[in-house]
């Protein structure tokens, strides 16, 4: 590829770092999207605004194919309060870029610029760049707000950052890569008393250890041992004192799963323990159980064309098919479900040990910009080679 490398990179990296100083949490990335905007209309895009309040999308057409493709960055940030220490770090105190969008959307836009210039290809090209891929599904609200139906993709690529792969490798997975999340809360309503006077009391911290105890029972006694599910209860609030008993106690519960059958079967499992054990204990429960992302699904022919472009891109010696999904979630699932395409995980670990995203030292791997945007030029030229 004859790219001005070193330039590109050092415009890449000053991109990135701009990002990560100036992070916005999800629906709220107003400068962000004013940022990108501004980019991608000096470069001559087609720019669309106002797709889920803040979300671009950049079309670029060239020749006079139709075949078309759709590239998505995400640019939203965590509410974290940084710790890197970083010379770029956040000028936002408790707002930060800890899972890498800022690397994600600097390296797209560094696609776009040279792709744009090179003008190697003959279709539609529509950059997508999303809010709110942390909390409330910017991919699902921009597809909302006619995505698909204004800006037709035959296929639809995005990528994530991760830490925990070998720098450089690609790893790719057809078929579920990313498992469906729901959240549910459950409080137990008791009846709060003297410490020394359980006898009067209905003491919630006891049937909320229950509830707890038996909810471990739902996968390893009633979900098939082959599919994979997770019940976490990532928060147990109750009590302040050692000779108070509450009135009540609160628990939040992540679920994660991939059949649907599955998904339904956890969340009758959850209801009925925890209604039940409160019943066995003279109390009542309020269940709040909210569905979130569905599993992401890459489809067989993109995850192939991926496969082969990277192994032409990286050496067989870099791609590899994940023997398993994660348990983890992402909104670009809902892109999946209407258009076929393919998500793969870009590894950009440096030491055996680091900070895992979401964590408040955990900082974007600069060295992964010039792969990352280069390999975004490679797609989109492939994609839409000239036939
Ligand atoms: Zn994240
Ligand atoms: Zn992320």
């Amino acid at each position: 590829m004859t790219i001005q490398f070193s330039n590109d990179m050092a415009e890449v990296t000053a991109t990135r770092h701009y990002l990560h100083e100036n992070p916005e949490i999800g629906l709220s990335e107003f400068n962000t999207s004013d940022y990108v905007a501004e980019k991608l209309l000096a470069l001559g895009y087609e720019v669309t605004r106002g797709l889920a309040k803040t979300g671009i999308v950049a079309t670029l057409r060239h020749g006079t194919s139709t075949r078309s493709v759709g590239i998505r960055a995400d640019f939203d940030a965590l509410p974290i309060l940084e710790e890197t220490g970083a010379p770029y770090a956040s000028k936002t105190p408790g707002v930060m870029h800890a899972c890498g969008h800022d690397g994600h959307t600097a390296m797209l836009l560094g696609a776009a610029k040279i792709i744009a210039e090179r003008r190697n290809f003959d279709g539609v090209l529509h950059l997508i760049f999303q809010p709110a891929e942390e909390n409330f599904g910017g991919a699902k609200l921009m597809m909302d707000d006619g995505l698909f139906d204004k800006f037709p993709c035959d296929a639809v690529f995005a990528l994530h950052n991760d830490p925990g792969v070998p720098f450089g490798q690609f790893a790719l997975r057809e078929g579920p890569i990313m498992a469906a999340v729901d959240e549910c809360k459950i409080t137990v309503d008791g009846r709060g008393g003297h410490g020394a006077e359980p006898q009067d009391t209905l003491d919630p911290i006891v049937c909320g250890a229950s509830i707890i105890m038996a909810l471990q029972t739902i996968i390893s006694r009633n979900i098939h041992p082959i599919d994979p599910s997770v019940i976490t209860v990532g928060a147990f609030h109750a009590g302040m004192a050692s000779n108070v008993i509450p009135e009540r106690a609160e628990m939040v519960l992540s679920i994660r799963s991939f059949d649907p059958k599955v998904r339904d079967q956890l969340e009758n499992r959850i209801r009925t323990i925890a209604e039940g054990q409160a019943a066995s204990y003279g109390m009542g429960v309020t269940i709040d159980y909210q569905r979130g992302y569905n599993a992401t699904i890459n489809h067989k022919a993109e995850t192939d064309f991926l496969r082969d472009l990277a192994t032409r891109f990286a050496g067989a010696d870099k791609v590899f098919d994940m023997a398993r999904p994660t348990m983890g979630s992402e909104d670009f699932a809902y892109m999946l479900e209407e258009r076929p395409g393919s998500y793969f995980f870009l590894g950009t670990a440096r030491t055996d040990n680091d900070p895992p995203l979401h964590h408040p030292r955990f900082d974007f791997n600069d060295d992964i910009l010039p792969i990352g945007t280069t390999f975004w030029v490679e797609l989109a030229e492939k994609w839409l080679e000239a036939k």
